[in-house]
Formats: C-alpha cells, sequence, structure tokens
C-alpha cells in the first residue's frame, strides 16, 4: 500500500475526549473516529487491524470444531421475554418498535436467539453436541460509554455457545474453550490473566475471564505469584481462618458513651482498641425494598457482587440517613443488638470476640460483644472484598493486586436457558431432558484497545506483530531525490512479491513528519532510505526500540527473508 493513496488522516494534538493512551493513540493514529458517544467509525488502518484479530480468532475456533454462523442483530422481544432477560437486562438492552408496535432489542448477547434455533432443529442426543459462534456487532446502552473502544455502546463481539447432552460432556467442551482461549491471546501478543470470575447477569455455573494486564483496566484482580490462582475481586474469597485474633475469654456486654464518634477508624481510637475488634453494621436496601443489615470487622470492605449474588437481587444501596431514620436508627449508631432488621454476618467476625458495636442510640456503643451471647445471626456469609496481602485461598501465600481489561468470558450456562426456553433432546434412555450449554466471548474491538493499552511508549503504538496494520513501513524521506525513490519502488516491490503486508510512505511532506507518523502508527519493522544511500546504505529499525543499523542496500533481499519470519 503507499501512503500517497493511503487515508490515515494522523493528529498532532490529543482530541480532549480521550484520556486513556488507547483511546488518544488510536484516534491520533488515524485507526477511529468518533461518530457519537460510544460509538466509532473504524478507518482502513483500524479495518486492518480488526480484521486481523478476527482471523487469528476464527482460526483457533475452526481448529476447535466450532461452526460459525451468522445470527441477526435484531432480536424479537419474545424470545427474551422467555428466559425473563427482557426485565433483568434493564436499561443497558437497546430496545426499539417495529412499525406494527412490536418489541425488538438489538442484540448485547445471543443466548436466546441460539437457544431458538437449537430447540427447533435438535431432537436426538444424536444431533448434540454443537459449539455455535460468531463474529458479529453487538450493542448496549452503556451509561458511561468511555475510553474509546474500551467501553463503547456498539462493539464487535466473538461469541460462541456449547450445546451438550451432559453436564460432563459440556464441562469437556468448556475445558476446550478454555485452552483454546489461551491460544488466542498468545498469538495475540498479550500479557494477561486467566482469573476466576462471577456469573453476574449471564447466569450459570462457573466462568472464568481473560483479563489483560493495564493500568487502565477495569477490572480488579487479586492473584497468587506462588500457584496461579486469580480471581476478580467481585468473586475472589480469601483464607479467613490466618486472619483471626487470638481467642479470648467473654467478657461482660457493657454500653458505653461515645459522643460523636462514628467512623471505625474514631471508635478504635477513642476506645483504644485494634480496629479489627470494632464491627461496623451495614444496613443496605436491596430491590425489593427489603432491608438487611450485614456486619463486618472494622478493617473490611462489603463486597456489593457478593452481595447482590448472595440475596439473588438486581439491585442494593446502602440505606441513606434518611431511610435509617425511618427505619428508626442512628447513623453512625447502627448495630446488630436488638436490632428488627435480619442480621448476616461476615465471616471476618466468626469466633471474634469481646467486639465493638453501634448501640442503635445516639453516642452510645456497645463494648464485648460476643456472637451467638448477644446477638444471633441469620448467616455466616462471605462477604468481604478481597485485597492485596490477604492469604490465598489455595496456598496461602499473600496475594498480589493488579488491574486489566476484560477481553474474553468464559461461563459454563448449564440448563438456565435450554429449561427456560424447553431446548430438550431425547437420551440414549428415552428421556426428554434439557440440553447442557455453554457460552464464550470475545471482545474483538475492545482487543484493539487492550493491545494499545499494553504495547505504547510516549510517541505511539508498538503493535505486536500478530495484529500489526502492516508488518514493514517503508519510509521515502525525500520524494524529490530518484535514487531514494527508485531504491524504495524496488524494496517495495520486493516486499510485495515475498508476501510482507508492507506500506510505502512516498508522501510530499518532510521527513520529520514521517517519522512522527511512523511512531505513533507503530508498524513493528521500518526500513528508511534516505541520506545514507548515497553510501549504499539504508537503515534497518524496529518500532519496539530492539533495532536500528545501517545496512548495505545489496542486502535487501536477505533484510526481507527476516522480517517476513
Ligand atoms: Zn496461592
Amino acid at each position: 500500500m503507499r501512503a500517497s493513496k493511503f487515508f490515515m488522516p494522523t493528529l498532532k494534538e490529543t482530541p480532549s475526549e480521550a484520556e486513556v493512551p488507547s483511546h488518544i493513540y488510536l484516534l491520533r493514529a488515524g485507526f477511529i473516529r468518533k461518530v457519537a458517544s460510544g460509538i466509532y467509525d473504524f478507518l482502513p488502518l483500524g479495518f486492518r487491524v480488526l480484521k486481523k484479530i478476527e482471523n487469528i480468532v476464527r482460526k483457533h475456533m475452526d481448529e476447535a470444531g466450532a461452526l460459525e454462523l451468522l445470527l441477526p442483530i435484531l432480536t424479537p422481544a419474545e424470545l427474551w421475554k422467555e428466559t425473563g432477560r427482557w426485565d433483568v437486562y434493564g436499561k443497558e438492552l437497546f430496545r426499539l418498535k417495529d412499525r406494527h408496535d412490536r418489541d425488538f432489542a438489538l442484540g448485547p448477547t445471543h443466548e436466546e436467539t441460539i437457544t431458538d434455533l437449537v430447540r427447533k432443529n435438535i431432537r436426538s442426543y444424536k444431533d448434540l453436541p454443537f459449539n455455535f459462534y460468531q463474529i458479529q456487532t453487538k450493542f448496549r446502552d452503556e451509561a458511561r460509554p468511555r475510553y474509546g473502544l474500551i467501553r463503547g455502546r456498539e462493539f464487535i463481539m466473538k461469541d460462541a455457545y456449547s450445546f451438550d447432552t451432559s453436564e460432563q460432556m459440556a464441562i469437556k467442551s468448556y475445558e476446550l474453550m478454555k485452552e483454546t482461549y489461551h491460544r488466542i491471546f498468545k498469538e495475540l501478543g498479550l500479557n494477561y490473566l486467566m482469573v476466576e470470575a462471577d456469573v453476574g447477569a449471564i447466569g450459570g455455573k462457573f466462568s472464568h475471564e481473560f483479563v489483560v494486564l493495564a493500568a487502565n483496566g477495569e477490572a480488579h484482580i487479586v492473584y497468587c505469584e506462588n500457584c496461579g490462582y486469580a480471581a476478580n475481586v467481585e468473586t475472589a474469597s480469601y483464607e479467613f481462618e490466618l486472619d483471626r485474633l487470638p481467642p479470648e475469654e467473654e467478657k461482660p456486654l457493657e454500653k458505653v458513651y461515645t459522643p460523636n464518634v462514628k467512623s471505625v477508624e474514631e471508635v478504635a481510637k477513642f476506645l483504644g482498641v485494634d480496629i479489627k475488634k470494632v464491627v461496623k453494621t451495614l444496613i443496605y436496601i436491596l430491590d425489593d425494598g427489603t432491608a438487611v443489615a450485614v456486619a463486618i470487622r472494622g478493617d473490611r470492605e462489603v463486597n456489593e457482587t457478593k452481595l447482590l449474588n448472595y440475596f439473588k437481587a438486581l439491585d442494593a444501596h446502602l440505606a441513606s440517613p434518611q431511610e435509617l431514620e425511618e427505619l428508626g436508627l442512628v447513623e453512625g449508631f447502627v448495630g446488630p443488638i436488638g436490632l428488627d432488621i435480619p442480621v448476616y454476618v461476615d465471616r471476618s467476625v466468626e469466633d471474634l470476640h469481646n467486639f465493638v458495636v453501634g448501640a442503635n442510640e445516639k453516642d452510645y456503643h456497645y463494648i464485648n460483644v460476643n456472637i451467638p451471647r448477644d446477638f444471633k445471626p441469620v448467616e455466616f456469609v462471605d462477604f468481604s472484598t478481597a485485597r492485596k496481602g490477604d492469604p490465598c485461598p489455595i496456598c496461602k501465600s499473600p496475594l498480589e493486586e493488579t488491574t486489566g481489561l476484560e477481553v474474553g468470558h468464559i461461563f459454563l450456562l448449564g440448563t438456565k436457558y435450554s429449561q427456560a426456553m424447553r431446548a430438550y433432546f431425547v437420551d440414549k434412555d428415552g428421556k426428554e431432558k434439557p440440553i447442557v450449554m455453554g457460552c464464550y466471548g470475545i471482545g474483538i474491538s475492545r482487543l484493539i484497545a487492550a493491545s494499545v493499552e499494553q504495547n505504547h511508549d510516549k510517541n505511539g503504538i508498538i503493535w505486536p506483530e500478530s495484529i500489526a496494520p502492516f508488518r514493514l513501513h517503508i519510509l521515502a524521506l525525500n520524494t524529490k531525490d530518484k535514487n531514494i525513490m527508485q531504491t524504495c519502488e524496488k524494496i517495495y516491490e520486493k516486499a510485495k512479491q515475498k508476501g510482507i503486508d508492507v506500506l510505502l510512505d512516498d508522501r510530499d511532506i518532510s521527513a520529520g513528519a514521517k517519522f512522527k507518523d511512523a511512531d505513533l502508527i507503530g508498524i513493528p519493522y521500518r526500513i528508511v532510505v534516505g541520506k545514507a544511500l548515497k553510501e549504499g546504505k539504508i537503515e534497518l529499525q524496529r518500532r519496539d526500540g530492539t533495532l536500528k543499523e545501517l545496512v548495505d542496500v545489496s542486502l535487501t533481499d536477505n533484510i526481507l527473508e527476516k522480517i517476513k519470519g
């Protein structure tokens, strides 16, 4: 490709809308353009990267025996209503009506659509198993679209769905996809972690996320360097047994005057006790209006995902001072003793002795509280957010913490969708059984951003070879110099003959501007043809800075062989 005939509108300035490196560089280097909030054009450079990622994903999915198909983007509400997700999905589902006033949704995922296809066409165990996949545009009406391709409202996904006759077989399909995902992310040249994840709105039995490590990531991960355990903090548990205070003799319960002392830090300081011995009691209002109390040790934080999962709620919020007042409670002095609201106790409080709680009375706390003497929890539950330094739940080494971007997510769905939609088959024993499903997503357009988050410097993008828009960038530094242009043309033709994806910068602009653009665009190999040609030399460079040398122009063939790889 000749740059003079190519469309790569680079920008000198950082557009004000862009905050993170991937967004900044993809805009500046002319890979994408914004159309509206969370909606982008892929320009020719961006489209080339997109296609390369798609092809790697497709190759490995095909090798794993998955079958590619294409489902509609526009999906009828009836299907979503069958599984209850018409309501569950809430505002994130893009909804629209046709001319007959019938409801439709733009698909954010396709469990319903594919299950409908399968239930209409599969009768017997002989018809199974299957794994279907598609690479397609998806929609999600994000409350806050941001970071360019990282969180958009329209994006490109690979989604796959497996259908098996038993859970045992479904687990095999799941394991095969897990291996396939490792192959895909390795070939994409990414530094990533596979982590245990929350099943969220999709539902199901268990799931793993593939997270690209990045400073600006939205996923918070804890991991163990010793045994390889890694989990999203939303689901990670930690080994409470190792973090307990030594047992004590129970002392008599006592109510103490604590004027204006509200936060756990203030209480610990005022009473001169370890913060671990101050138990905070948080009142949550669930989406059905029920109030629940959660008691947790002062040094731990409640994880809302664990909370929602435990109460099977879609939404919950901490009671406001006004809501507390309506419940007859005083902000800063809420406690579990004599409370009318059911009290669920985090495992961090299990076996804790002589601790401090609010007395449900302004300016008073109880000290020397003990379970079950002073109050009876409904249950001990793991509500705590895991954090750096917590003991690993597998090997007990201290956990590390990092952030990343989720680029892949796999779920063992079980029979959640097949039962709701009556996707049954007749088994060997003649009995009708629900098909056991799994689903497997990869954020194709998000991967472009994830790769840039991981591969850039202050001058621009540094693409991994496998997904770079071009492999070789030839810079003709002076287009008025016939010798330079003839040499560039020769190298360009030879590179094309060898099947190398090559971009020749033959534009009539300054050498400085060409170098700036080349750094910004980030093509892995570069051949610079300039003044040194008078001495018969051209310069071979790598964008990642690992190579920069003058070589004899007569060695062009050898150089191109090396670049071809
Ligand atoms: Zn471990």
